[in-house]
């Protein structure tokens, strides 16, 4: 999300919006104002917030989550006719057309259009805990709570930004097991992941400066060691990367450097036998 706001942000930050409008079904969660409100205005700006987007048109803001199958792109020209994945067109006096398009066929990816000085008291952004990066979050945010380390790294509410793909690679990068409680952590343990954090992304974003151009492409070359490595030899011991099912995602794990040396149980298995 990060790279895409820089990339977009860059290339449209002072364009005239002409028209916008929003032809998929539901994508709009707000009404009051209406996306027509943007013809005449600038665009001041894109920018993240947890995995939320933000383009700002001088007053007003469009609020946007993608969910998993949503992208922004910037196209040179119109979208035709036959175009199906477009959910919000904002089309610039220049010609270009600033699209959230979605592919797939569930229609997840959502849009509030708001006033700006109202977007921080949205409850998609107020509800969200600290941003994962820059700055280390405080320790006792991750040991205060008795939850596996996994899951709450991936609490939005607890730190913004965080998906599965960055909590598998921050918790190998770590050596914590995915499974371990906060609550269970060693004061030096929790400052270790609270540095690891932002270094991850930190590392992300410098592999992203350096490869993501416009168009932003449609699968990022994420800078994945661990996370769909599976089977494949752990990075840092050579031991292979293992997994563990969960019912609609996989976590995957160094044993060697995470779990001393267990292999953890399939839990979609062993939900399905109780
Ligand atoms: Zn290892």
């Amino acid at each position: 999300m990060e790279i895409t706001a820089r990339r977009i942000g860059d290339a449209v930050r002072g364009a005239t919006v002409e028209s916008a409008a929003a032809p998929g079904m539901n994508v709009l969660k707000t009404y009051d104002p209406p996306l027509g409100e943007l013809a005449g205005r600038t665009v001041t700006g894109v920018r993240r917030r947890g995995k939320h987007l933000i383009v700002d048109f001088d007053g007003l803001s469009l609020l946007l989550h993608l969910m998993s199958a949503g992208r922004l792109q910037l196209y040179d020209k119109r979208a035709g006719p036959r175009d199906r994945t477009s959910r919000i067109l904002v089309r610039l006096a220049d010609g270009r057309e600033l699209r959230l398009r979605e592919f797939g066929t569930k229609q997840r990816a959502w849009a509030k259009l708001l006033p700006t000085d109202e977007v921080e008291q949205d409850e998609a952004i107020a509800t969200l805990g600290p941003e994962a990066w820059p700055d280390p979050p405080p320790a006792a945010l991750l040991s205060g709570a008795a939850r596996p380390l996994h899951s709450l790294l991936r609490d939005q509410h607890v730190l913004a930004g965080v998906g599965r793909s960055w909590a598998d690679e921050i918790l190998h990068a770590a050596e914590l097991s995915p499974f371990k409680r906060g609550s269970d952590l060693t004061p030096a343990e929790a400052d270790t992941l609270a540095e690891t954090i932002p270094a991850v992304l930190g590392d992300a974003l410098e592999h992203y400066e350096r490869t993501v151009s416009l168009p932003i492409p449609d699968k990022l070359p994420m800078p994945l060691t661990v996370h769909r490595h599976e089977g494949e030899d752990c990075p840092r011991c050579g031991t292979a990367l293992e997994r563990v099912w969960f019912e609609d995602y996989v976590i995957a794990y160094c044993p060697a450097c995470q779990t001393d040396g267990r292999v953890l149980k399939d839990r979609r298995l062993s939900r399905l036998l109780k």
